[in-house]
Order: C-alpha cells, then structure tokens, then sequence
C-alpha cells in the first residue's frame, strides 16, 4: 500500500490512483495545495500495484543525450501566445486531424490549473502557455488508458514526471500515444498561486509569459479588478519566488525525471539561442526540442513546412539550461518562507528571501558596465 511519509519521495502524477484495481486511492491536497495519495485501508486488498507503478520508486532509466534541436513555428501570431516557439501546438493539430485527442494544462474558471482533454482547436488554445504552477491531474490518466484501448490517438503533455507517471501506468508506449514533456525547474505550490491571484483582485485573465516586451524577460500580465497589469518579471512577486524555487513541490528537488527517458519529446525554451544560432532568434520564442523515440522524430519531421528547425549538439542545446538535466535545490529558507505566506503579504515575504546576493550585485554592476543585459 502507497504511503507518503517524506514528501520528496511523490511527485503527484496520479498513476497510483489510476492503477487501483480496488479505486481505494484518492489525491488530497495538502496546506500547500499539493496532492498526495491517501489510501481507504479497509477497501486495500495489498496488491502492490501502486507501489508498482509509482515513478519516484522506480525511476525512469537515465538514456544517453538525445538528438537535439532549435525550433520555432513560421506563425507569429501562434508564438506570441505560446512559451517559447509554438511547438506543443503545431504537435497537437496533427493529432487532433488523425482524428485524435489532446490532453495538456488549462486554467479551471477559478485559474487554477487542470489537465483535460480537447478534439478540436478551440479545445487546444487555452492549453497553449505554460502555467507555472502544478497542474491537478484529476483522472486524465484513467481516461487516456481508456481512448488507448479503443485505439484512438492521443497526445498527452505535461511536466517530465507527469509523463513518467503516465508511462508507468501504461508499461511503455502504446502506438498510439505521443508523449511530450515540458522541460521543468519545478512545480510551484497551488496555494501561494492562490494568494498571488487573491491579492490581485477580481482576476479574469492571466498570461505568465508575456512577450510583448521580449519572450526573455518572463514579463506577466494579469486583468484583474478591471484593470490590466503588466509585470517586467522582479516586480512579479510570484514569478521571483518561482524562478528561485521558493514554493515548488518538495519532490522536485529529487525530481524523479531528470535525464531520463520519460516521453517522446521534451520541450523547452532554447535559452543562449542568441548566442548559439542568432540567425533563429527574433526574441519571440525559439524551443528546445530534444527527441527521446522514433515516433518522437516523425512527430517532429512532420512539421517541416510549418516550422524553421536547426539540429544542433546536446551540448550547445543544454549549455544555457540547467533545467533540462539537473533538478533545482529547494530554497534553504523554504519552510520558513512557506510558514509566513500563510499570515503575510506574497510580496513583502518574496523580497525577504530573493533578495540579490553580493555577489549577484558585482555581477549586474559588471554587466552594466559591459554594457549587457
Ligand atoms: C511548471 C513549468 C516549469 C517550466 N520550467 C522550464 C525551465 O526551467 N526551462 C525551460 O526551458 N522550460 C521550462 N518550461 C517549459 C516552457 O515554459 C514551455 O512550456 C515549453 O518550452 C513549451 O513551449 P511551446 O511554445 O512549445 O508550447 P506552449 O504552448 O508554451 O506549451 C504549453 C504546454 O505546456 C503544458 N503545460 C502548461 N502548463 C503546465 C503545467 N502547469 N503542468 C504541466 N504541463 C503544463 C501544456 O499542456 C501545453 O502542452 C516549464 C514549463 C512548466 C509548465
């Protein structure tokens, strides 16, 4: 029987849920918001198949650096609306026209964030962007192993272990599923998302990568209580705390995904492009695009007339990344941080543990000085 007693050791991916020959398993949410296993003991029949299937317990092998490539999609319009170059969406519209179906990360009408199932685009769209917060898998996992079974074609895209999850659930790779993972530095807490938007207002729309200014600057915009509120990224208290990994789920320090051959395709933003290959760099998104399978390099291939792509050495494709293979410590002060946003504003408890270093403030100097961002 699944029991979580250190909490680096789940990752929330559902797959121990959905394997439940007795369903005796349901996911709770903690304070923080994040979901964990709780087991109804007195259906439990002792099978061992949750722990089985459990991704954190038997982690996906670590596979030799995977084929890599630089690619943005020829739209514009589709890469403003999406977090690096649009691929995620191209992919999904070539399986939704094999007749098949689209599982990825949407806000809820609360925003908070949810996998399900689209058929068409309208479906699709509000999947496109990332959310940087957890999404709440519900029972995706049971509905895709169903659509499978009646050989229907499906995408599936989440974070890395989300996909491990699934894989598990699924012993491999059916045919007919296409596995995409995002390349992830943590799962921020579903609760400190809650109070961000509750300390915003009325919100009716969120957009955290907006890339009006520059798809590098990790800028937000937020409507909230009638108004529009755009963000350069150190004055959005809930993306400083995330990119110095001040809530992220707890497993994610020991993420059970981290190089490991956990989908068909891994997606990301090719930070350094500027550097690397300029010549695909027009500062609206360009994605990382690593290939795991066989069906993850036609998946691909089949994009060519819609796409400008580079091969390019695994080396040059993580170098700027640390993301794609290393998995990101928590922050030492973590706990303590956690335990004052329960009482204190989300910004004033943000500034106190993300404040620049010496350090860090040398290298800015330097940097402006050199005349770079
Ligand atoms: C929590 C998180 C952390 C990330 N960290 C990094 C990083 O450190 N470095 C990096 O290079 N890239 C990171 N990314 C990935 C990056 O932001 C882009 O999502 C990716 O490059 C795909 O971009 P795209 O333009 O092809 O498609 P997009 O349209 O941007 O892709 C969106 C896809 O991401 C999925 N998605 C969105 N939000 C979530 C979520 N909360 N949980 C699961 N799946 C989600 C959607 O289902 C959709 O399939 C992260 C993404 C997430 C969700």
């Amino acid at each position: 029987m699944i029991s979580i007693t250190d909490k680096t050791q789940c990752c929330g991916c559902t797959a121990c849920a959905a394997v439940c020959p007795k369903n005796c398993i349901t996911m709770r949410p903690d304070g923080e918001g994040f979901l964990y296993p709780a087991v109804n003991a007195d259906a439990c029949v002792g099978c061992g198949a949750c722990d089985a299937v459990c991704p954190v317990k038997n982690r996906p092998q670590a596979v030799d650096h995977p084929q890599a490539a630089a690619v943005r999609a020829n739209d514009r319009a589709l890469r403003l609306f999406s977090s690096s170059g649009g691929v995620f969406s191209l992919l999904a519209t070539d399986v939704l026209n094999a007749g098949g179906a689209v599982c990825g990360a949407v806000y809820d009408e609360n925003f908070q964030v949810r996998h399900v199932l689209a058929w068409d685009e309208a479906g699709v769209e509000p999947m496109r962007g990332a959310k940087y917060v957890q999404s709440d898998l519900n029972d995706v996992f049971s509905q895709i192993r169903s659509l499978l079974a009646d050989g229907v074609p499906v995408l599936f895209s989440g974070t890395p272990c989300q996909t491990a999850g699934l894989r598990s659930l699924l012993r491999g790779q059916p045919e007919n599923l296409l596995t995409v993972a995002v390349v992830c530095h943590g799962a921020p807490s579903p609760r400190v998302w809650e109070k961000n938007l509750r300390e915003l207002g009325n919100v009716t729309d969120v957009r955290l990568r907006d890339k009006r200014e520059s798809w590098k600057h990790y800028a937000t915009n937020y409507f909230a209580d009638g108004r529009e509120i755009f963000r350069p990224v150190m004055d959005d208290p809930y993306m400083k705390g995330f990119l110095r990994d001040l809530f992220n789920r707890p497993s994610c320090a020991a993420c059970p995904a981290k190089g490991g051959d956990y989908a068909d395709l891994t997606l990301g933003d090719f930070w350094g492009i500027e550097k690397i290959l300029p010549a695909l760099d027009d500062d609206r998104g360009t994605s990382l695009v690593l290939v795991h399978s066989e069906k993850g390099r036609q998946a691909l291939a089949a994009l060519r007339d819609r796409v400008e792509s580079r091969a390019v050495p695994f080396a040059d494709a993580v170098r700027y990344n640390p993301a794609v293979t290393t998995a990101s410590a928590a922050h030492p002060q973590r706990a303590e941080a956690m335990r004052r946003m329960e009482t204190e504003p989300l910004a004033r408890v943000v500034a106190d543990y993300t404040k620049a270093s010496g350090k860090e403030k040398l290298m800015g100097f330097a940097r402006k000085l050199l005349g770079r961002k």
